[in-house]
């Protein structure tokens, strides 16, 4: 098995942060497995100088320490436009198929390449999304309580139905994100801490952005594929991502469908633990402004 560490350079490590990472760190050790570390600083303008060699300094500090050169997600973005290409060439009917009757296995299933004609009309799985923020909310059902917000399936309608409009969208330079298109199929899986779950990807997820509007890859993707690349098969991470490892399963098994390599053989076992936050004496999840649980302040204080 190989475990990993994957921090966002965006502040000073938290306790809960460091609870996660134990949870990796521990899991991995126990069994003489290695565990990598990733720095999550995809998000360009959420990094914050200097954060990652703090982190860095931090786990060390704290024993924990990680095997191999740490990689860096922003120095991986040909990888991620590799990975959205293959995507790309996949209808959302083919992906339909492929959840929906099990199927895992590594050969690349027909794809769109080369055969625009016969399927150009075909739904694709990776979509050009002209909502803003305000269309979404305007178009959304009330929020459940934890602000998840299922996206209400606009631009998914429309290159359904028109796909004229679409190109003369994006021929006209009209401002837009790429999202994958989800299906209505449940995935299951076991978590070692919450045990089974099942999440219907469209009703429970929706279509979600895997390139943003300013051309930054999404966390969503970037993770599944630096997972797969990695040959990540030990995942403990915060419970905040239990809905997600539902998503990331999907995006998973479409990189493989559409032919990614990866390290790991497509039907490597991977273990899931999604351990639970700590919250502050009010019961609210820890903030990053809350200073006094920072490593700074604790490694201060010995
Ligand atoms: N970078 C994410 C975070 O710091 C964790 C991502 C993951 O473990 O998948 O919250």
């Amino acid at each position: 098995m190989t475990g990993r560490f994957a921090p966002t350079p965006s502040g000073r490590m938290h306790i809960g942060n460091v609870y996660a990472m134990l949870g990796a760190w521990l899991s991995a050790r126990k069994s003489g497995d290695s565990i990598r570390l990733r720095i999550e600083d995809i998000d360009e303008p959420r990094v914050v100088p200097g954060a990652a060699e703090t982190m860095m300094r931090d786990l060390e500090w704290l024993g924990l320490g990680w095997d191999d050169e740490p990689v860096f997600q922003s120095s991986r973005h040909a990888l991620y436009q590799e990975a959205l290409e293959l995507l790309s060439k996949l209808s959302f009917d083919e992906i339909s198929d492929i959840i929906s009757t099990g199927s895992n296995d590594s050969k690349p299933c027909s794809t769109t390449a080369g055969n625009e004609a016969a399927t150009s009309e075909a739904t694709p799985l990776i979509y050009p999304c002209f909502c803003s923020r305000a269309d979404i909310r305007a178009a959304s059902a009330p929020q459940e309580g934890d602000r998840f917000t299922v996206y209400p399936g606009t631009c998914h309608r429309l290159i359904a139905n028109d796909p004229q409009r679409v190109k003369q969208r994006l021929a006209s330079g009209d401002r837009h994100s790429l999202r994958i298109a989800t299906t209505d199929t449940t995935i299951a899986f076991h978590d070692e801490v919450f045990g089974n779950q099942h999440y219907n990807l469209a009703q429970d997820i929706g279509d979600t952005i895997v390139r943003r509007s300013d051309g930054i890859y999404s966390y969503q993707l970037a993770v599944t594929v630096d997972d797969l690349d990695m040959g990540i098969t030990d995942i403990v991470r915060g419970r905040d991502l239990l809905r997600s490892n539902a998503l990331q399963i999907y995006i998973r098994k479409a990189l493989i469908a559409a032919g990614f390599q990866s390290s790991e053989p497509a039907d490597a076992a991977i273990s899931y633990a999604h351990l639970p936050l700590i919250d502050n004496a009010a019961g609210q999840r820890l903030a990053k402004r809350e200073r006094s649980l920072d490593l700074g302040i604790l490694t201060a204080h010995g």
